[in-house]
Parts: structure tokens; C-alpha cells; sequence
């Protein structure tokens, strides 16, 4: 079973950087220790559970990179052009024929090196005379044009390690290597539930002061992009017992319990006090804007973590708090975001200190660079702001202004989860 340790109780007083929280996070989760094996179709997007070593080498033997002729590198004409005699001509997939010391093979892309050479000129180089003989110019390198056996990947050497998000790249060279199976960590299940009175879910009616229930299906997906098995849980009302009822009977069959709203220190911010009645809870309070208190905590065993309700706000701790937790539960090698420089296309003042996103639209200047337009309102209520920028910039805590021109951090959204 995934685990928190009870260590993260200790951080529920002082304001935490996000460096803290995030370190903190990543020593505190053990990850899910069941592999599962899948088929290669199955696999992309898995955290690979065992390094893989090479079991051949690629390529698996030498070969030639281009259509044209392979000789020896010994018989290669130094000053001025020399004339072979075609003995033998071998396509991709053939066995080569042994060359004829002096002479030529007509050889493909692909196709394996004839014993006794080592080279190839390319088709376009050279000519036939009225003989038949191919006519090469003086100059090539003995060894030009041939790929060896192992260049890419030697035998032996670990090409894939645990730990990694497996990609479709990666999924070739697991087929390269003749796999047909790769061993993946289990996806991790994650239960996700939405809080508050005022929350309708889509398809059901909407009295006059409900809003419809956004933040859950924003959370779901992202953690489906996470390779999580999401439990959509729907709406828990403002009602501590029976929250501390839903949440306690689902912690059991999931390795994170997640939910949005009602975590604030406010009278009305029940998941809290349903939270300590069934099992313990700190308020992490992040210096990070946007972004409210953050609550951790560990039902039956199972991490816990309440998001604040308004939707950017969710969406920023999401990034900073749950998807580090997933990945550490999924057994996934930390991936620290690295945010791209782009000019800054504002001016901003901002708390030292403090972390903050501001949610920007990329745009190409007329000299190429890359420039971030700020959306112009802030509220961490504007779902608006999300669906019509292209990502974050990051102003680190001791930045405390931002002028129009300057260098900052990006990051897109499509590398956020
Ligand atoms: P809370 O964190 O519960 O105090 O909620 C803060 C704000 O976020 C309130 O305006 C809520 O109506 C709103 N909110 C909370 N949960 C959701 C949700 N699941 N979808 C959309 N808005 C929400
Ligand atoms: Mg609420």
C-alpha cells in the first residue's frame, strides 16, 4: 500500500516555500509496489517498474546507411577516380555475399555489410563506365556511409530505467530490442471528490444559487494525463459526517484521497474538521499565489490532500502538490518542472517572498522571440484565464517586479501533467 509517513504533521505551522512542500512531499510517499506486465500497445504513458539492458545490440548487425556501393576501405582510391567491377548486390533483408577483394557489391539502405568491406559510396557520387564497372572519385573516408553493429545502443547497456514515464519513444526501442512485454508499476487509484453546498453536477438541475461543479472534472483528467485510475466520486455537501463517512469508506480501495473546497479556516470549510474525525490533517499553508491552504492528511492509512475550491487556485496547487504525490505513489522518478525563457510582454508587482503563476498567452515577436502576454484580470475564480492562456510564467520569491522585456520562466500547460 502507497504511504504517506506521519512526518508531514510536522509542517502545518510556518508558511512553506513550494521548494519545502515539494521536497517534503517527495520524502514522504513510498510508492505503490505492484508491477503489472503489458503489452508494448498498452504501455506508453506507464512508469517502467525494472531497468531494461540492451539483450541485443542495435543495430544488431553492421549495415550500410545509404544506397550505393560497399568496398573495401584499403582498395579506395587516394588522388584520382578508380573503377570496380560490380561481384554482387544485396537489399535490406538479404544476406550479403562475400566481396571480391578489388571489387564492389551494389548494397541498399539497410542492407548488411558484405564480409570484406567496410565502406560505401553513396549512388549519387559515383558512375558506371560502358564496362559495367562503378567508377568512384577519390576522397571518401574508409568507414563513410556504414552503420557498426551496437553504434546506437551496445549490448548490455541500460537503455530504459525504472522510474521513467514511459513515451512513444521509448516504446520503440522496447520493440527494437524484439520485447514484446514491458513490467509497469501499477496505475495508482485515486479518489476524487468535490465539496460544497453550492455545487450542482452537470446534468442534474442547478437552483439559483448553485454553480455548476467544474474543479472535478478538471482534476480528474488531469490525474488520468498522470496515468492515475480516477474514482469520480461526485459531490460531498457541506455536512461534516457525512463527509467523514464518504471520505473514511473510499480511503480503504485508493492510495490518495482527493477533494476540492471547503479547506479554508472559515465555519463553513467542513472537509477539515470531517477529515480530523476520521483521521489526522494538517493545513499546509504555501507562500504561493494563486493559491490557498492546502490540507494533507492520512485516512486509514491513505494520503489525503483537500485543494482549495476556486478553480486556479486548484488548478496552481494541483501542479505543486498532488502531481509530485502521484508521481512519487506511482514510482515515478521525480520530473522537476523546468520553466522555458520568454520575454515578458508586462509589468508586475509582486511580494517578496512569495511564489506566483501569472497565467499567459504565448506570441512570436516580429524579431522571433518568444514574448508572454499577461490575461489581463487575476481572480482565482476565471476559469476564463486558464482555458485562454497557454501556461504560467513563475516568478521566483525574491523577484519582487517585473518589467516589460525581461527575461521569465514559462510553463505550458501540456507539461504540467
Ligand atoms: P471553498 O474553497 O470551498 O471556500 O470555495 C472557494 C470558491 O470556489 C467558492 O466560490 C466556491 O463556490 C468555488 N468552488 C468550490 N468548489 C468548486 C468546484 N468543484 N467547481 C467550481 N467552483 C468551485
Ligand atoms: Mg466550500
Amino acid at each position: 500500500m502507497a504511504q504517506l509517513t506521519d512526518d508531514c504533521f510536522a509542517f502545518g505551522g510556518p508558511m512553506l516555500s513550494v521548494d519545502e512542500a515539494v521536497g517534503i512531499i517527495a520524502a514522504k510517499v513510498t510508492a505503490v509496489q505492484e508491477i503489472e506486465r503489458v503489452p508494448l500497445d498498452a504501455a506508453d504513458g506507464r512508469i517502467l517498474a525494472r531497468d531494461v539492458a540492451a539483450p541485443l545490440p542495435l543495430p544488431p548487425f553492421t549495415n550500410s546507411a545509404v544506397d550505393g556501393y560497399a568496398v573495401q576501405g584499403n582498395d579506395l582510391p587516394r588522388e584520382k577516380e578508380k573503377a570496380f567491377p560490380v561481384k554482387g548486390r544485396v537489399a535490406a533483408g538479404s544476406r550479403a555475399p562475400t566481396a571480391t577483394p578489388g571489387g564492389a557489391v551494389r548494397i541498399f539502405t539497410g542492407a548488411p555489410m558484405p564480409e570484406g568491406t567496410d565502406t560505401v559510396f553513396m549512388q549519387e557520387d559515383v558512375r558506371l563506365d560502358d564496362k559495367g564497372d562503378v567508377v568512384l572519385p577519390a576522397g571518401l573516408k574508409p568507414g563513410a556511409n556504414v552503420r557498426p553493429a551496437g553504434e546506437d545502443i551496445p549490448q548490455g547497456h541500460v537503455a530504459l530505467k525504472a522510474g521513467q514515464r514511459l513515451r512513444p519513444q521509448d516504446v520503440a526501442l522496447a520493440a527494437a530490442f524484439g520485447l514484446t512485454e514491458l513490467d509497469v508499476a501499477r496505475r495508482i487509484r485515486v479518489a476524487v471528490f468535490s465539496t460544497g453546498d453550492e455545487l450542482a453536477s452537470p446534468g442534474t438541475p442547478r437552483a439559483s444559487a448553485q454553480l455548476f461543479d467544474s474543479n472535478r472534472f478538471m482534476l480528474i483528467a488531469m490525474l488520468r494525463r498522470l496515468g492515475c485510475e480516477v474514482g469520480d466520486l461526485g459531490i460531498l455537501r457541506d455536512e461534516r459526517g457525512p463527509l467523514a463517512t464518504a471520505l473514511k469508506r473510499v480511503a480503504g480501495e485508493h492510495d490518495l484521497v482527493l477533494t476540492t473546497g471547503g479547506v479554508s479556516t472559515g465555519e463553513e470549510d467542513h472537509v477539515k474538521a470531517g477529515v480530523e474525525s476520521v483521521g489526522r490533517l494538517v493545513l499546509w499553508r504555501m507562500a504561493i499565489k494563486p493559491g490557498r491552504p492546502v490540507a494533507m492528511g492520512i485516512i486509514s492509512g491513505t494520503p489525503f490532500i483537500g485543494l482549495p475550491g476556486n478553480p486556479v487556485a486548484s488548478f496552481v496547487t494541483f501542479v505543486h502538490v498532488v502531481r509530485p504525490v502521484v508521481l512519487a505513489l506511482s514510482g515515478a522518478t521525480p520530473a522537476p518542472l523546468t520553466p522555458m525563457p520568454v520575454r515578458a510582454a508586462f509589468s508586475y508587482r509582486k511580494k517578496s517572498g512569495r511564489r506566483e503563476y501569472v497565467r499567459v498567452s504565448l506570441r512570436r515577436t516580429a524579431d522571433g522571440a518568444l514574448e508572454a502576454l499577461k490575461f489581463p484580470r487575476e481572480g482565482a475564480g476565471l476559469l476564463s484565464s486558464l482555458v485562454d492562456t497557454d501556461g504560467l510564467v513563475e516568478l521566483p520569491e525574491a523577484v519582487t517586479a517585473v518589467e516589460p522585456g525581461e527575461t521569465v520562466g514559462f510553463l505550458g500547460y501540456a507539461n504540467l501533467m
